[in-house]
């Protein structure tokens, strides 16, 4: 029979060959058809391994139950992953290559296309020196973000499933589709869930737990200049163009995303583009503390306001919209849960290493919506392209903390 490290390997590769990149150009939901299809794979999984109430919905939401087995009321548990994989990368194709015995140094994961993955470029690897390694063929990404958090949630349950000894509540598993894309979140039924509290596996390396994230807003910004003829321009002529530079030159030139890190938060132009008749930009938002948040916001309007006045006309139009907020905030009053996941990982003989977030995740906004959501590692290293690889070692870690969350939410008491 095969061990449980061996059917979470097959099972993750299985996956990873599958093609299901999100579309950020797509308007349907799912944003492709594959996303569907390997939702239906999977549901068809659970119901194979012994999960109840596995469904499908109309929006590919997976959503499936593992019954309590204990007779005390105990909080219901969840555990979600995405299954789309970032089209930043080509996700067609992808061919996980297993390297057994790791060596500790280069690997080769593409010799006609020179393609290396080496512990001077990536000093990660360098510690996994004798262990199984996962990585690509230098032509795709590999989708450990998030298919080894899908990998790692079923057979952690489906080892649950077979030794009924081990005390678990109910437990909620969700798998959702276009996390990459922002909409993870979007068509996610909280209710239908019906969990307590939840963590999403879509962490990087060993011992990740997450439970910050920024702050976040998109500011798109219209420049209408006054275009004359540059041989009689004198006191009329209004340069969008240089009214964006004006723009640019009044933000806090430390605040910038390659100026920042940890807690810094900052300004990130994304797009300028434009003539002097007309030009747009897109700027991005981001701050761990919500108070700087909101100055960062009264800081862009100011300065909008400053440069209105200075041409006599509303020249700049500013549309500011906030996209997510920090989880912090929701997770605070249930701190516990971040400690059962901290426990849950010391158990597990991994030390807990809790990072912010300098991004969002849908754990953020589903933490917003009601359901308090931590994140947890998968294990994997290098998201999002073709030197992403993941320790093997680390994926039966991530399968061990699943079943210990799920072991010791048994000792809390359920709030009614
Ligand atoms: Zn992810």
């Amino acid at each position: 029979m095969l061990s449980w490290e061996d059917k979470l390997v097959s099972r993750f590769v299985r996956y990873a060959e599958r093609h299901t990149a999100s579309d950020p150009h797509s308007d349907a939901f799912p944003s492709t058809p594959e996303q569907m299809e390997f939702a239906l794979l999977l549901a068809g999984e659970l119901e194979t391994a012994g999960l109840s109430e596995v469904e499908v919905d109309a929006n590919g939401y997976v959503m499936a139950t593992l019954p309590s087995n204990v007779p005390e009321e105990v909080p219901v548990v969840g555990f979600i992953a995405h299954m789309d994989t970032s089209p930043d990368f080509n996700g067609l194709g992808v061919l996980p290559q297993i390297i057994e015995k790791y060596d500790g140094g280069t690997i080769i994961l593409n010799r006609e296309k020179n393609m290396l993955l080496s512990p001077e470029e990536f000093s990660g690897l360098k510690q996994y020196a004798g262990e199984t390694l996962i990585v690509t063929d230098g032509a795709t990404l590999l989708g450990a973000d998030d298919k080894a958090g899908i990998a790692e949630i079923v057979t952690a349950i489906e080892s649950l499933i077979h030794t009924p000894e081990i005390r678990h509540g109910k437990i909620r598993i969700c798998f959702t589709p276009d996390e990459e894309i922002g909409r993870g979140a979007d068509r996610f039924d909280l209710k239908k869930f019906g969990a307590d509290f939840a963590y999403t596996v879509d962490g990087g390396e060993l011992g990740e737990l997450e439970y910050e994230n920024f702050n976040a807003a998109r500011a798109e910004i219209r420049i209408t200049g006054k275009s004359v003829h540059p041989g009689a321009a004198k006191n009329i002529m209004v340069n969008a163009l240089l009214v964006a530079q004006q723009l640019l030159a009044l933000l806090p030139p430390e605040q910038k995303p390659e100026n920042t890190e940890h807690y810094e938060g900052f300004f990130h132009l994304v797009e300028l583009s434009g003539k002097a008749a007309e030009a747009k930009m897109e700027l991005l938002i981001r701050d761990f503390d919500a108070l700087k948040f909101h100055q960062k916001k009264q800081l862009l309007e100011t300065i909008v306001a400053e440069l209105n006045a200075g041409t006599g006309y509303p020249a700049i139009e500013l549309d500011m919209k906030d996209q997510y907020y920090n989880m912090r905030e929701k997770i605070e009053p249930v701190m516990h849960i971040v400690e059962l996941a901290k426990e849950a990982m010391t158990m597990a003989g991994v030390e807990p290493r809790v990072i912010p977030i300098r991004g969002g995740t849908d754990g953020a906004r589903l933490s917003w919506l009601g359901l308090p959501c931590p994140n947890i590692f998968t294990g994997g290293h290098n998201f999002h392209g073709p030197w992403e690889f993941i320790p093997v070692s680390s994926m039966v870690k991530a399968m061990e903390v699943i079943q210990n969350i799920c072991k010791l939410a048994t000792e809390m008491h359920k709030k009614s």
